[in-house]
């Protein structure tokens, strides 16, 4: 017996044809696939199945900082591929040892110490165990719009998606209000944060706290949350009251760490060192590369009392010589640099918008990690998430690729290209988001 369903007829396209596949085959993880089937990605480019071309304004999952394919990357996946691949997890190699050397020479101390695991939520679940192990306690504080990762730890503080439905959270994750200028959570601002919601957000952790504080874990800007950005003086007064309260402070920069916000690390803006930091998503620029670094003293009280963390890829020499061409190129590449004059352009660019639109309610954010926000009229500012997946529809059908944020009422596009990116491929962009704005518009009833 074949159990298998006929092949699709010949008229069908690739793309078409793939999906009919993935109806059949595929778990639907994260909603509804895209309704595209992509061959190739290279640079700002992918090119789907039957050759049609779309610039990417995701970077993939927000990883590819370097765009796609980047030839120094397939340089060390090459070199790796003849060298070693993955080891015995307690053994290591020179790609590792070199990239924790130039890691922690890149970082201010007291942060001294790194291990490499493979994904953003590891690498976050490495820096909670550590802080509760650390600090005897288990209470962890997250922002109310936050997106940590996908296992038990990380997604306990994660408060943007994915709460419903999965029995208890970790004990002991409490939530502070995101603070949001442009809408702010308390009610309290309007445009600019005083930080009375983090005053107001701490005496309620305080008054459920069991007194066990173990950390508070901060994505220097929010980005699943809508692009909303901790200011300098905020992290500051935030690090302070995890002072006061023996929490210690861990900054997920999984999104912002290597160029994308405008300089190396996103906390750099505020003076403030973490206990952990966290690297992910654009460490590995596509591959499954993260990191979680910590100080010295730190690292030996856990050590002590016998820290484990032990995964099948703990220290892999393929990806850490993926990490070591990474750092490479953004240094060489400049691309920090890059990312402010480029950010700077295209937030221009996305303002100008607003002049033409009434919808385009907020742009904001840092470097290449932009938020458009789209609204019924800029008075009321009544989130527009029709409107928002209409244009996200029509750019992808016009040959962009966007994403719409999950705790942005679903009206706050991330814009986040490649930091590689040209001046004309940026203004290819816009003119697309233009266009797609317009007949979105044109469109809506
Ligand atoms: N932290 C942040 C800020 C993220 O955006 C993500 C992923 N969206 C993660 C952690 C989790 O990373 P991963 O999906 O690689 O586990």
């Amino acid at each position: 017996m074949n159990p298998r369903a006929p092949s699709a007829p010949p008229f069908m396209s690739q793309s078409a044809l793939t999906h009919e596949a993935a109806a059949r085959h595929l778990i639907r993880y994260g909603g509804e696939f895209a309704p595209v089937t992509i061959a190739r990605a290279t640079g700002c480019w992918l090119y789907d199945t039957d050759g049609r071309a779309i610039l990417d304004f995701t970077s993939g999952q927000m990883c590819a900082t370097l765009g796609h394919s980047h030839p120094r990357v397939l340089e060390a996946i090459g070199q790796a591929s003849r060298e070693a691949i993955h080891l015995y997890s307690t053994m290591l190699s020179p790609p590792v040892l070199q990239l924790a050397e130039r890691l922690i020479g890149m970082l201010p101390a007291p942060l001294a110490k790194v291990m490499f695991l493979s994904t953003g939520s590891e690498a976050n679940e490495a820096a909670l165990r550590m802080a509760k192990l650390s600090t005897g306690g288990f209470e962890v504080i997250g922002f109310d719009r936050s997106w940590h990762g996908m296992t038990a730890g990380s997604s306990a503080s994660t408060y943007s998606g994915g709460r419903r439905g999965y029995g208890p959270a970790m004990p002991g994750t409490l939530a502070l209000p995101t603070p949001n200028a442009y809408r702010c959570p308390i009610r309290h601002c309007r445009d600019a944060c005083d930080r009375t919601c983090l005053e107001v957000g701490f005496e309620m952790v305080d008054r459920q706290s069991v007194g066990a504080p173990a950390a508070v874990i901060a994505e220097p800007i929010l980005s699943s949350g809508g692009i909303i950005e901790l200011a300098p003086e905020y992290l500051r007064r935030l690090k302070e009251m995890c002072e006061e309260r023996g929490l210690l402070l861990i900054l997920d920069e999984s999104q912002t760490a290597l160029g994308r916000v405008g300089s190396l690390f996103a906390f750099e803006r505020s003076n403030v060192v973490p206990d952990f930091l966290t690297l992910s998503k654009t460490f590995g620029a596509g591959l499954p590369l993260s990191a979680t670094v910590t100080t010295a003293a730190l690292e030996a009280t856990c050590h002590e009392r016998g820290f484990l963390q032990y995964t099948s890829h703990v220290s892999d020499p393929l990806p850490a010589a993926v990490g070591l061409a990474v750092l490479e190129v953004v240094s060489r590449e400049r691309l920090a640099e890059r990312a402010s004059e480029s950010g700077a352009y295209l937030k221009h660019g996305l303002q100008a918008l607003g002049q033409r639109f009434e919808a385009v309610g907020d742009v904001r954010g840092q470097g290449l990690l932009l938020g458009l926000e789209l609204v019924h009229d800029r008075e009321h500012r009544e989130p527009w998430p029709e409107l928002a997946q209409a244009v996200a529809r029509r750019c992808l059908k016009l040959g962009l690729s966007t994403s719409l944020v999950r705790a942005g009422h679903g009206s706050v596009f991330r814009i986040a290209p490649p930091l590689t990116i040209t001046r004309e491929e940026l203004d290819t962009g816009l003119s697309i988001l233009e266009r797609a704005l317009a007949d979105s518009l044109d469109a809506l009833p």
